[in-house]
């Protein structure tokens, strides 16, 4: 085992010179107490890290500590010298989901023999093995296979064939379902044994619905747990002493068919010694787990057996234990610790610290990637026929929130084409993010017409939120926007230069629902309390809510397609959390710069489905960026003057309802 440390044991710490500088390393108890018979091997993890090697986000074209697989390499490195013996392993999600892997997949191509430039930082920080995720089928076939044929390391995947035999050891799978590796270990002792090492990987079986116009006819899928439980006795007739699952899916249900996040059944397959987890993007052991039944979030275990997840983007290394110990020829585990370290540390301010500095020669590995990359994002991948500007968001229908509702219905539609509720109207829902308010004066999304830069779609959508859809009544329609419209102040009809928003209420708690067309009478108290209380029953803010030019009725039924963080009760939304029918991989960023790159040019133009209801002799003031004069007499649907200036930089804009 070539990069295995052998640290002198009759010390229990020892100094390492690392990238950072040199550092203190403690001796892992394992390591420092095994036995003649006993082998510490350590298991560390990387998963989902989408292609982030440098501490960049591409998107706002500006460093970013808390990511990139070059900082994760840099504590590989002292984390391997804490134990006598270990690997490096990776959970997938590796070459799409930030604009390096898009400029890859769009723009540069992958030829035969090219590097991916995931694949070359990780063969520069030298991983054992690694498994395909549901990502990874994003951009179609031939680009995933040209893509992982530079990796020097293992690629395991069992469920996925592109011929199904009567049994899973029947199937022409897509790529090896698994490798035994032979690795030499050595034992408390100091002696060498071979050990030979079982990995087998597994990815979501939803990738057919997710990425269906690629594998369609391409490849089938098979239930995670019921492949493991036919290869797992497999791999030990082959002679596995111990084996490790590689399991591209999360932390869910105890029991199900077809499970997306299936680590916990699987954990219970007999012969799984361990279990490195991911798809979720989110860190094990840890408090965003519970420990219920078979799962143990403090100790980090499924089933009684070890399971880690770190964290995404490379934020984490994920690290499990083992403590080996052979009697008559058999290994087994006798003790094992799941525990995780980060790359950055949160401030109470909410900033971030960063921990390590990056590893040299992973950056070197694929400096010319970045500075194309970064190229690539500063360029116009597309063009925008109106302004993309937030100014006049909360007053009107407004191109900045119409570009996001347009990609969204999109995306949707494709994904619930030929299902069971194909037949459904679909809505789409966005909220304005960039608003002014505590952000001040320059706090607006301001992209001007012409070209469209990937940069420029991180201004558009500011959180990486994942779609959703969810199906809902006319009633809950109704309902949505009633608590949408909270964002404004009641007004006395008749009165004049009252102030409309209220400043108590988020601006990304305004959904815009497209697909709909409705009128909001700001004479009417607020149905909802800023949080989503419900506090005035009766009153009806939403008026002439039509579809098609018919009023919606309560018993209506359509798709509203949303983000994650709406759909599962976000702002606690009337039709939100228990009425999701598709969750998506996708990020809405990139189902943007899909939509963009797809379509060359786009018309983002405001359809201006919503307006105030007239109110006769009724105004009232907002404040909104100085900006936002050069677009006054482009916003339709409302009478709009300029009324002087504003607080603290702000511009005053009168509104004649
Ligand atoms: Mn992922
Ligand atoms: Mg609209």
């Amino acid at each position: 085992m070539t990069r295995l440390t052998r640290p002198d044991l009759t010390r229990r710490t020892f100094l390492s010179g690392t990238a950072a500088g040199a550092s203190l390393i403690a001796l892992h108890p394992y390591s420092a107490r095994a036995a003649g018979n006993q082998v510490h091997l350590r298991l560390m993890e990387t998963t989902d890290l989408h292609v982030h090697v440098f501490p960049y986000d591409y998107y706002s074209d500006k460093p970013r500590d808390t990511v990139g697989l070059a900082r994760t390499a840099s504590i590989v490195a002292d984390i391997r010298a804490e134990a006598a013996n270990s690997m490096l392993l990776d959970n997938g999600d590796l070459i799409q989901g930030n604009p390096m892997g898009d400029y890859v997949a769009y723009e540069r191509g992958m030829k035969d023999g090219d590097m991916h430039p995931i694949v070359q930082a990780m063969n520069t920080v030298g991983f054992d093995a690694a498994t395909i995720g549901n990502h990874e089928f994003n951009y179609g076939l031939d680009f995933l296979m040209k893509s992982m044929a530079g990796a020097r390391f293992s690629v395991v995947l069992s469920n996925v064939a592109t011929e199904l035999g009567a049994t899973p050891q029947g199937d022409t799978t897509l790529f090896k379902p698994y490798v035994i590796l032979d690795r030499t270990v050595t034992d408390g002792s100091g002696a060498s044994h071979a050990l030979k090492v079982g990995i087998i990987g597994f990815t979501p079986p939803q990738i057919m619905n997710w990425d269906r116009r690629h594998l369609e006819g391409n490849v089938q899928v098979r239930d995670i747990v019921a492949t493991a439980s036919a290869y797992v006795p497999e791999m030990k007739e082959a002679g596995a002493d111990i084996i490790i699952a590689l399991s591209h899916s999360g932390i869910g249900p105890a029991t199900g068919d077809m499970l997306e996040n299936a680590s916990v059944p699987l954990a219970a397959v007999d012969g799984i010694d361990a279990v490195m987890t991911g798809h979720q993007h989110l860190v094990f052991p840890g408090p965003k787990h519970q420990t219920a039944g078979p799962v143990d979030a403090e100790k980090g275990t499924l089933h009684g057996k070890p399971a880690a997840m770190g964290g995404f983007w490379g934020s984490h290394l994920g690290l499990i234990d083992l403590m080996l110990e052979s009697s008559g020829g058999q290994w087994r585990v006798v003790s094992h610790e799941s525990s995780t370290r980060p790359i950055s540390r949160r401030n109470e301010d909410r900033s971030y610290t960063a921990l390590v500095e990056s590893d040299a020669a992973v950056l070197a590995a694929v400096q010319k990637d970045h500075d194309e990359t970064l190229a690539y994002i500063r360029r116009a991948v597309g063009k925008t026929s109106a302004p993309l500007h937030s100014y006049f968001a909360l007053v009107a229908d407004d191109p900045s929130v119409q570009i996001v509702s347009i990609a969204q219905k999109w995306y949707i539609a494709e994904m619930l084409a030929g299902g069971e509720y194909a037949s459904l109207p679909i809505l789409s829902a966005a909220a304005p993010f960039k608003t002014g308010g505590r952000g001040g004066p320059e706090y607006f999304t301001d992209v001007p017409a012409g070209d469209v830069a990937i940069k420029n779609v991180a201004d558009l959508y500011l959180y990486p939120n994942t779609v959703r859809a969810v199906k809902v009544t006319g009633a809950q329609v109704k309902d949505w926007l009633e608590r949408s419209a909270g964002m404004f102040n009641q007004v006395e009809a008749g009165a004049t230069d009252q102030i409309l928003l209220n400043p108590d209420f988020p601006s990304y708690n305004f959904d815009v629902i497209d697909g709909v067309s409705y009128e909001i009478d700001l004479s009417q108290p607020s149905k909802f309390a800023p949080k989503g209380e419900l506090i005035n029953p009766d009153a009806n803010r939403i008026v002439n809510l039509s579809f098609n030019g018919q009023p919606v009725t309560d018993a209506m039924e359509f798709v509203i397609a949303t983000n994650n963080y709406r759909a599962s009760g976000g702002g606690s939304f009337p039709g939100t959390g228990d009425t999701i029918i598709f969750e998506a991989p996708d990020t809405n960023r990139d189902v943007i710069v899909r939509y963009i790159v797809e379509q060359g040019t786009i018309n983002p133009s405001a359809d201006a489905n919503w307006h105030f209801k007239a109110l006769p002799g009724t105004t009232v003031l907002f404040d909104t960026g100085p900006a936002a004069k050069a677009y006054m007499g482009d916003v339709e649907g409302v009478k709009i003057e300029e009324a002087g200036e504003g607080p603290e930089g702000f511009v005053r804009f009168r509104i004649e309802l």
